[in-house]
């Protein structure tokens, strides 16, 4: 083993904390497939404590008026400003992205991390009339006690500022499940979170499997919220295990987003956003336009204009690469394995359709960007995520028929339409079962002030962030006053 590869400890009550069992995982650079660190492989035990130095903080963090948290988080917001260059570099190491992307990525958690601090000063309730004469109503938000957060790996510091702040600015005290496959983010951020004055055990990180490790954060008793990101399975039974305890669960699963494309549409900006939202970050996005649904006039115009633009994107980590490698060995051979079954299946492969067989690429986990036609509805990659850089051509005669094929999955995450007509734009945003529909625009998720969420498959009707993260992190409680009781 050589000895300048690190190693990646859990961060409890305020410090690093190395892995009871003294095991480890290796985690390797998706570019190359060399080993870039070793990363606790935390048992149930290590978790446990996490969730107990948290459960020692949350009293006095919650204690602390919203504005006071708030005052704090937006320390860490200036400390993460400060060290901007240093969590995109090592978003940039950690998944593959291009420089670029990874900068636009913190830029966004930064965003995200501001308004949540802000809401310190907005944590407000209502006032409601009563029926009793001299009954004055209102309602407070109180924290819900420790927050259980687990996070996927594809935009890791974005995933952890969209549930960490939320969940701090209520007042609850947190253990994040680091994703596997980015580690170092996550300490990076814990060490930054104590650099700005938060007090130790309020926030903590278990790094690790999700088996044994985050799954303590779903039966354990004292976790009291559970927020997960990650794929509709494991996302079912978080549902099922922690509703039998009734936890409170927040879940962003997975989606197969349709873009449509109208006959009235402008093809080149359709190519634009359609590409953007199939291929960029590998397309490991849940958010990602994995079925592109073409009217028939203008199928062959779009298509060979997708193609050819799919055939320009240039694969690589160094600046201006348009999408680097997806982000393990498994994840690569389970994409290449869904392309083959879309082969059997009758699909046609447009392009890409492999890993690239480059000298400077051939050892990292690459994809081509892909593109598929002639897959019936029901063929697997029609309806099934893949999580990488490929996408399913569709021919549809007009918008009914788009809407009823972009309705055909169990998910419900995202969709776009591309259409200069008003009155098919509002009425297929108004009918797609999606908590996203967008117009003109790629199947693109929502800024930090905008709920997101899915229907169906793709989550369990939570929405976060915007206000409505609120709503996941914080208990409302109803508080009444009688005065002047003698005059009844
Ligand atoms: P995953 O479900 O395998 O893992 C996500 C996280 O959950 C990891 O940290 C993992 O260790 C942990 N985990 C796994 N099993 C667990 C268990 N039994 N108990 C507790 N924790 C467990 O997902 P992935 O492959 O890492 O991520 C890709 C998935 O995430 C895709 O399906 C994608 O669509 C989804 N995703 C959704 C959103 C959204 O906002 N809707 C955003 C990003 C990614």
């Amino acid at each position: 083993m050589p000895n300048n590869i690190s190693y990646i400890p859990n961060w409890i009550n305020g410090q690093e904390a190395q892995p009871k069992t003294a095991s480890w995982l290796d985690k390797f650079n998706p570019h190359n497939g060399e080993l870039l660190c070793h990363v606790a492989d935390s048992s149930e035990s290590d978790t446990q404590c996490a969730i107990q130095s948290a459960v020692d903080a949350f009293p006095a963090w919650s204690d602390l008026t919203p504005v006071k948290r708030g005052q704090i988080l937006a320390d860490i917001v200036s400390a993460m400003k400060r060290n901007a260059d240093a969590l995109a570099d090592c978003v940039a190491l950690e998944t593959g992205k291009p420089p670029q992307d990874a900068k636009g990525e913190t830029g966004g958690a930064i965003l995200q991390a501001e308004y949540f601090a802000g809401e310190g000063m907005r944590l407000y309730g209502r006032s409601l009339a009563s029926g009793m004469p001299g009954k004055y109503s209102h309602t407070v938000r109180q924290p819900r006690g420790v927050a259980g957060l687990i996070v996927p790996a594809n935009t890791p510091i974005a995933n952890i500022a969209w549930k960490t702040f939320p969940a701090l600015i209520c007042g609850n005290s947190v253990v994040l499940k680091a994703a596997e496959d980015a580690p170092r983010i996550a300490l990076l951020f814990a060490r930054l979170t104590k650099e700005a004055g938060l007090p130790d055990g309020v926030f903590n990180v278990i790094q690790g499997r999700g088996q044994p490790a985050g799954a303590v954060l779903v039966t354990d008793e004292r976790v009291n919220v559970i927020s997960f990101t990650g794929s509709t399975g494991v996302g079912r039974w978080i549902a099922e295990v922690a509703g039998k305890r009734l936890a409170r669960v927040s879940l962003e699963l997975g989606g197969k987003n349709p873009l449509v494309v109208c006959d009235d549409a402008d093809i080149d900006q359709a190519v634009h956003w359609a590409a953007l939202s199939a291929f960029s970050n590998a397309g490991q996005r849940c958010a990602a336009g994995s079925r592109i649904i073409v009217f028939r006039t203008v199928y062959e115009e779009f298509k060979e204009k997708l193609v050819a633009k799919a055939q320009t994107l240039k694969l690589g980590v160094s600046a201006g690469c348009d999408l680097g490698p997806v982000v393990n060995k498994r994840q690569q051979q389970s994409i290449l394995a869904a392309i083959e079954t879309a082969k059997k299946q009758g699909g046609r492969v447009l392009c890409g359709g492999g890993a690239p067989t480059a000298p400077d690429l051939a050892q990292g986990y690459y994809i081509q960007p892909t593109v598929i036609e002639g897959l019936a509805p029901s063929a697997e990659l029609s309806c099934k995520e893949v999580f990488g850089p490929v996408a399913t051509l569709h021919l549809v005669a007009d918008v009914e028929e788009a809407l009823k094929l972009a309705n055909a999955t169990e998910y419900g995450l995202t969709a776009a339409i591309h259409t200069r007509s008003v009155d098919r734009a509002m009425w297929f945003a108004q009918k797609v079962r999606a908590g996203m529909a967008n117009v003109n625009l790629g199947t693109y998720g929502s800024e930090p002030h905008m709920p997101f969420g899915g229907f169906g498959a793709s989550g369990n009707g939570t929405r976060e962030p915007g206000v409505e993260a609120l709503d996941v992190y914080s208990e409302l409680k109803n508080i009444s006053f009688l005065v002047r009781p003698e005059q009844l």
